[in-house]
């Protein structure tokens, strides 16, 4: 019987260490540490890693601290389209959304896309239609608003400065000790992810966001592309991304994490390192990866300030971090 192990993260980049209170960083602690019991409670049980990856991914998107589900960013246009994908190792079976804005989770979405059709990828109104006939909770758009997104949108639109801003450069932007103030004044990115191995030995990943703060409507990122911000296959490993979506999408980021070790003998970390650490700055790339392997090994690298992750192996206390 294998040593089930769930990661998740909550987005690359996090307040800078000179500007988060305390309260903010035990929100963030208290979140990732909730999901992770949560979900790993699970996999205690003897439940699948893709059950395991599609509940802690829920309940990321359920708090509006992250940038998916409720509390995602805003849109050029103010709107809010949000971008999932989940991967079960064990089949190669996918399913991902790109640009939706009434289903209430959007991993659910991507998981109606891997079981009740022959296709993988699915965007816009269709995809919207396919989840409510899966029977998934449909909202109004403003049910994913949150103040601080669109005090956000605001500032990137005053200042003129950037077409599109990851997370969390937006709310780095915000004023120190300011009520709504996240992360990393200089490096807020923002997504959520997860991955797992159950008992069985079977592999699970899943990825949902909100995207960037004043995106051009239509602009999808690397999260819902298989491959780019999520992969699994028991052959290898199971990855999340998070970062500048455009640099995964060039990389094929996730891929090349299992790539390396089927094709180059890499363990998990190496390849995770290579890819975090030279690809993706080569290009200009910024953010970071979980990962865990088929023997339950577990990379969290990132090349931002920090990232909200943390993980739990079965019948241990979950281990969380913002920092390096
Ligand atoms: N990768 C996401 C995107 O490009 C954003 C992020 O992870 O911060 O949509």
């Amino acid at each position: 019987m294998t040593t089930a192990i769930i990661a998740i993260h909550g987005g690359a980049g996090a307040l800078s260490r000179e500007t988060i209170t305390p309260q903010q960083q035990a929100a963030y602690e208290t979140a990732l540490n909730d999901i992770l019991a949560q979900s790993g409670a699970l996999l205690d049980k003897g439940g699948s890693a893709l059950d395991a990856v599609t509940l802690a991914v829920r309940l990321l998107e359920d708090c509006p601290l992250f940038n998916a589900g409720h509390g995602s960013v805003f849109t050029s246009a103010a709107t809010h389209e949000m971008d999932a994908a989940i991967m079960d190792g064990a089949t190669l079976g996918c399913g991902s959304v790109a640009s939706i804005s009434t289903v209430r989770n959007p991993v659910l979405a991507a998981r109606a896309v891997m079981e009740t059709s022959e296709h993988v990828f699915f965007c816009g109104k269709p995809a919207e239609a396919l989840a409510a006939a899966a029977g998934l909770d449909m909202v109004e758009p403003d049910y994913f608003s949150t103040a601080l997104r669109r005090e956000q949108l605001d500032r990137v639109r005053a200042t003129g400065a950037a077409s599109f801003v990851l997370d969390h450069d937006a709310v780095a932007q915000v004023q120190p000790g300011h009520a709504a103030a996240p992360l990393d004044e200089d490096s807020k990115l923002g997504t959520v992810g997860a991955v797992a191995l159950d008992q069985a030995g079977n592999l699970a990943a899943a990825t949902s966001t909100g995207g960037m703060t004043n995106k051009q409507p239509g602009r999808v990122g690397d999260s819902p592309i298989i491959g780019a911000g999520c992969y699994a296959s028991n052959q290898s490993c199971a990855v999340s991304s998070t970062g500048t979506g455009e640099m995964f999408i060039r990389s094929v980021a996730a891929y090349d994490v299992a790539a390396q070790m089927q094709y180059a003998g890499r363990t998990l970390a190496q390849a995770a390192d290579n890819v975090v650490f030279d690809k993706l700055p080569a290009i200009g790339g910024v953010g970071g990866l979980i990962a865990i392997d088929a023997q339950g090994n577990v990379a969290l690298p990132f090349n931002s300030e920090g990232m909200y992750r943390g993980y739990r192996r079965i019948g241990q206390d979950p281990v969380v971090g913002i920092y390096r």
